[in-house]
């Protein structure tokens, strides 16, 4: 039986240039796996893949050379272990983040929670185009920020934001708008913000960092503005 590319891409497995074989990427958030996920993983790829995994550059496990023919199967077995796979298209996507103050002698700031406060809060959401975000301990910038649409890093005193980076086909170096935050709680407001302002205002494909061109920096400073004022009532 002939298989749905398209669909199945939408459903973490992206088809090889081999057509009769499908790499699987599983979801994880702020670059943290536990070792039962990574058996689970190894037990895929050891019986329906070739025995190895690749880590992606934005932290996520790729089980590539699963046979067409095993994909139902792999389904069934992410199903029963309730692993999600990774979602692409125009849509929030995996947090990155760094080691953090948890483990880093330089860590600033706690990046683990931090990063699954906003996976549980975005991952998945609906947009008019991808947004990616990232976060870093400290100005040492292990998660480069600036190359995500959205960045958060440790500073002396609290979390510095950077908006509208991009890495790919197209490089744009993300900027602050705001002085350093002190707290958690202004950070996720700030975040809840941005992401509406994006889901309002972008057009298709339009990336936060050109959407903010477009608007004008003194709308997207507004409603960054608004959100901090929210914050703190
Ligand atoms: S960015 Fe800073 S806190 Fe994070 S891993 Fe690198 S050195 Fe450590």
């Amino acid at each position: 039986m002939e298989l749905d590319a398209s669909a199945l891409k939408s459903k973490g497995f992206f088809q090889q240039v081999q057509k009769d074989a499908y790499s699987l990427r599983l979801c994880t958030s702020g670059g943290t796996i536990s070792t039962g996920y990574l058996k689970k993983a190894m037990e895929i790829a050891d019986t329906y893949g070739r025995g190895h995994i690749h880590v992606t550059t934005r932290q996520q496990i790729e089980i590539p050379h699963i046979p067409a023919a095993n994909v139902a199967a792999v389904q069934q077995v992410l199903t029963d272990a309730k692993i999600r796979t990774f979602i692409g298209g125009p849509r929030v996507r995996t947090v990155v983040a760094c080691l953090g103050a948890g483990v880093c002698k330089f860590g600033q700031i706690e990046t683990g929670s931090l990063a699954q406060a906003i996976h549980d809060a975005y991952f998945g959401r609906e947009l008019p185009a991808k947004l990616k975000i990232a976060i870093t301990g400290c100005k040492n910038n292990c998660a480069k920020v600036e190359a995500n649409d959205i960045g958060i890093r440790g500073a002396d005193r609290g979390y510095l934001l950077y908006f509208g980076g991009c890495f790919g086909r197209e490089t744009r170096v993300g900027r602050p708008f705001l002085p350093v935050l002190k707290d958690a709680g202004q950070v996720l407001s700030v975040l809840e913000h941005t992401v509406r302002f994006f889901a309002d205002h972008a057009t298709k494909g339009e990336r936060l960092g050109k959407l903010i061109d477009r608007m004008g920096t003194e709308a997207f400073q507004k409603t960054l503005e608004g959100a901090l004022a929210q914050a703190v009532r």
